[in-house]
């Protein structure tokens, strides 16, 4: 597949020129079981070299799942909500943690997730919260570092750095996948125009260049031409002036 990354190979230039550097991290979601699309996606960290916020539905994650993190060095396991399972009336907008559930109801399973997977994981397991279709009721966020979370994690640049005491988010950025009406690759050269703008604005000072730029995936859902788009994504990017974000070294 060839892509034109020229936009992004000036936009980096001009980070260099300046002496900037950009944070970058990478989150993965929907994990419940090891797969070969999960075993594929660990090698490809491994190669790149960086390592795999993996999104874990507590709920329904598999022994199996728990023992393979275990063994992996690159895979840092976060929390995925509770069951992945959409709670609004609205059916256009999925969501598992929203104000249509009492917030007890919500606090309660949202707790449970991470000690689920502390039980099954251990201590390696990543306070953070990553709410299944990056949505979450805004009346909830203060329960979140009361039960043992320290990072919050949906999608966009983050309008707020800690949006409770004691909580702070990391959001993604880029996602390859055109979910609706079918989860396919989203055309290439759109996305490398919205990095590019992504680090435009970062570079100009007009957003928050402290927050690691997230790419999201969906080991699931990848086609050949995705898992070949991601490749292609951290070549380039790594080329750049980056520092790689992992949370289990980050001090917050
Ligand atoms: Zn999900």
């Amino acid at each position: 597949m060839r892509l034109d990354w020229s936009p992004l190979r000036a936009e980096l230039s001009k980070w260099r020129r300046k002496n900037m550097t950009l944070p970058v991290w990478w989150r993965d979601d929907d994990a419940i079981e090891v797969t070969p699309h999960l075993e594929r996606l660990v090698t490809r960290s491994e190669a790149v070299g960086v390592p795999i916020h993996l999104a874990i539905i507590p709920r329904d994650a598999s022994k199996e799942l728990a023992d393979f993190i275990k063994e992996t060095d690159h895979i840092v396991p976060v929390v995925h909500g509770w069951s992945h399972t959409d709670h609004q009336p609205d059916a256009d907008t999925n969501c598992e943690f929203g104000e249509a559930r009492s917030r007890d109801i919500r606090r309660e399973e949202a707790g449970e997730g991470l000690r689920r997977l502390q039980r099954m994981i251990g201590d390696d397991v990543c306070p953070m919260f990553v709410p299944p279709w990056n949505r979450v009721g805004s009346d909830m966020l203060v329960d979140l570092p009361a039960l043992g979370y320290r990072y919050l994690s949906t999608c966009n640049p983050r309008d707020i750095e800690e949006p409770a005491a004691g909580l702070q988010v990391i959001n993604t950025h880029i996602d390859p996948i055109y979910w609706r009406p079918s989860r396919h690759m989203s055309h290439p050269e759109l996305v490398i125009e919205k990095m590019t703008n992504l680090l435009k604005k970062r570079r100009q000072g007009k957003s928050d260049n402290a927050e690691p730029f997230g790419l999201l995936t969906h080991h699931l859902a990848h086609s050949p031409k995705i898992w070949e788009f991601c490749r292609q994504y951290w070549m380039e990017l790594l080329d750049g002036p980056v520092e790689i974000f992992d949370a289990r070294r980050a001090t917050n």
